[in-house]
This record gives C-alpha cells, sequence and structure tokens, in this order.
C-alpha cells in the first residue's frame, strides 16, 4: 500500500502513519520527495487491511494499493492454470465445456427433454434451477426440493453432470445431494456465509460475477471459497449492468482476458443471462469463445413460449444443437473443442 503525504506535513503526522503500519505488523519504507513523503507500506497482509485505516490518519492526502485484495484467486499464488473435474468433465482444460438446460427445473417432461436433447448435441454438464433466486418474492422460486429430485434423475438417467444453484446458506448439503457443481448467482456472489458454507463442502463450485461487482471484487469473493480449501472454483461471467438499456446486461467480454491474466481459475461465460433475448445468445456465445472462455452456460427449454422463467431468453432444443454446429468451428480457430 503506498501513502501519499499532503505537501508539507510535518514528522509528526508521518510519525503517526508509520506508527499505525508498524502497529499492525507491517514494515515502512519512506520515500522523501522533494515535494511530498510518500510512506510504502509492506507485508504480506496488507490485502487484510482497509485503505481507509491510513485514509483518516492526520496528513494522508490518499491511499493506493499495489497488491491486490485477493490472494488465493491470484496468479502470484499460484502460476499454472486450475482444472476443475467434475464427473469425467474437465473444466479449465483444451475443450470448450457447454452447459446447458432450462433456466429453472419445472416439470420432470420439461427437464428429461431439455437433458437428453443438450447432451445429444454435446453438451456436457446439464443445468437447471429448482431454487431460483427471484427479484420479486411473488415469481416463481422453483420446484425446490422436488426440482433437485428430479435433477438427481436426470442425471442418473442420461449419465450428465448437473449444475444447479443453491440460494440458502443452510441449503448446501441438500442441494449438494443432487449436484456436482454448486452455482452461486450472481445475486449472491457475496453473500460471504453462503459462499464459506459451499467452500466447506468441498463441492465444485460455479461462481457468478455479481451484476455490479468488479473483476477483484469477484475475484476476492472466490477467495472466500478458496480459504475453505475448495479448489474447484469455476468462474462465470453473466454480464454487468451499464448504462446501456437495450439489452438486459452488458456482457463484459473483456473480462475473460483479465481474468485469464489476473486468476489462474478456469473461466466460463453466461450469454444468456446478459443477452436476455434469444436471437442475441448465439452472437455473444461465439464471441465468448473465440475471447478464450473455458466454457458456457446456456438456457435451453423445449418449448420456451411455456417457460416460467427467462423463456425470452431460452434456445430451442433445434436452436442449441445449431450453435454448437457453430461454436465447433470456432473453437477450432481458437485451439480448442468442444
Ligand atoms: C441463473 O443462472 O439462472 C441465474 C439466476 O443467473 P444469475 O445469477 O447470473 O442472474
Ligand atoms: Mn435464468
Amino acid at each position: 500500500m503506498i501513502v501519499e503525504m499532503a505537501k508539507g506535513v510535518g514528522v509528526e503526522e508521518v510519525d503517526g502513519v508509520v506508527q499505525r503500519a508498524k502497529a499492525l505488523g507491517f514494515q515502512v519504507q519512506l520515500n522523501l520527495g522533494t515535494d511530498k513523503i510518500v510512506v510504502a507500506i509492506l507485508g504480506g497482509h496488507t490485502g487484510q487491511v482497509s485503505t481507509d485505516t491510513f485514509a483518516v490518519l492526520p496528513g494522508v492526502e490518499s491511499v493506493t494499493r499495489i497488491m491486490k485484495p485477493y490472494k488465493l484467486a491470484s496468479r502470484e499464488f499460484k502460476s499454472e492454470n486450475t482444472v476443475v473435474s467434475v464427473g469425467g468433465v474437465e473444466i479449465g482444460g483444451e475443450r470448450v465445456v457447454v452447459m446447458a438446460g432450462p433456466c429453472a427445473v419445472e416439470s420432470e417432461a420439461q427437464l428429461m427433454e431439455a437433458a437428453e436433447a443438450v447432451k445429444e448435441a454435446g453438451a456436457a454438464v446439464l443445468r437447471g434451477g429448482a431454487f431460483k433466486p427471484r427479484t420479486s418474492p411473488f415469481s416463481f422460486q422453483g420446484l425446490e426440493e422436488k426440482g433437485l429430485e428430479l435433477l438427481a434423475k436426470a442425471r442418473e438417467r442420461f449419465q450428465i453432470p448437473v449444475v444447479t444453484e443453491v440460494v440458502d446458506p443452510h441449503d448446501v448439503d441438500l442441494v449438494a445431494g443432487a449436484a456436482d457443481i454448486l452455482q452461486v448467482g450472481a445475486r449472491n456472489m457475496q453473500n460471504f456465509t453462503l459462499l464459506t458454507n459451499v467452500g466447506k463442502s468441498q463441492r465444485p463450485v460455479l461462481l457468478k460475477r455479481g451484476f455490479s461487482s468488479t473483476i477483484t471484487e469477484w475475484l476476492t469473493a472466490a477467495d472466500y471459497l478458496l480459504a475453505e480449501g475448495n479448489n474447484q472454483v469455476i468462474l462465470c461471467e453473466r454480464g454487468i449492468r451499464t448504462f446501456e438499456d437495450s439489452i438486459r446486461f452488458s456482457l463484459d467480454v473483456t473480462s475473460v482476458p483479465v481474468v485469464k491474466k489476473f486468476s489462474h481459475l478456469p473461466l466460463i461465460v453466461d450469454p444468456s443471462h446478459a443477452a436476455g433475448h434469444y436471437s442475441l445468445v448465439p452472437a455473444l456465445a461465439k464471441a465468448a469463445v473465440a475471447a478464450g472462455v473455458d466454457g458456457l452456460l446456456i438456457e435451453v427449454h423445449p418449448n420456451p413460449k411455456e417457460a416460467l422463467v427467462d423463456g425470452l431468453q431460452s434456445l430451442t432444443l433445434s436452436d442449441f444443437a445449431q450453435l454448437m454446429e457453430e461454436l465447433r468451428s470456432i473453437a477450432k480457430a481458437v485451439g480448442r473443442y468442444l
């Protein structure tokens, strides 16, 4: 951390910063410039201390971090890529892993039809929400335990791993009973109790980016999972809120190379929740694969017109199969396969 002192401060103010840093177990280096004094605060645990700790001290003009607040998710901590293995499927390897299925599990017939078709088209993981985090309490909240049972059934019948969301920190074991990958949704990215419990479960986790979160906040949230000794963390970019209102969320494709640069964790993209409309999903999915993602999370429904949740952004079974075909050549062009 770099503490820049205001112009003309006295020895007392500088000493105040030095003493505070030392009391917290840091080392300090002083840079006595002709104009200003800069105090460098050094130590492995500066990420645990807020910049405000120094910003409030008399004579301090600004405080800047040089170390990132996240550690375990960073490339400095682990330089080689992490590969998460789920029921024989590797996420973070050469294959672009497609996870597909309905937004919400609605019925046995709907889920089985979707599962069979997405597997046939080449999806490696089945998605389906049993517990839905809805903006309104009056919207369909998911089939809950019945939904988990259906997911477990589809998993058995089609021999395909399942990803599903857990919204309540108390439900982690329950959801882990049916899911191969526990999804933490955008709205819960900073639900730290949930993150800690999901971390403790030692189950692979799909951590979505909060739609108002920076990449740094997202990777710091991943540290909550990793801090519990759970190394099987997959990140998922799903679009962020910007001033643009012609789409549901702005897909931040930029986060793909940025996350790859700063983190060793595998990263997938969810084009469906960004697009908000089925017609936009293919282009976003292709852009993500071209940018170098390790996988995609795509909403697919046997009959989107009848969907209880997110029908407008869901692909039909045949549109999904066609998209998979189109993605194959893009994957090949960037040295991957689907
Ligand atoms: C979902 O995947 O169904 C979902 C609710 O996504 P998000 O958390 O990204 O909104
Ligand atoms: Mn959805």
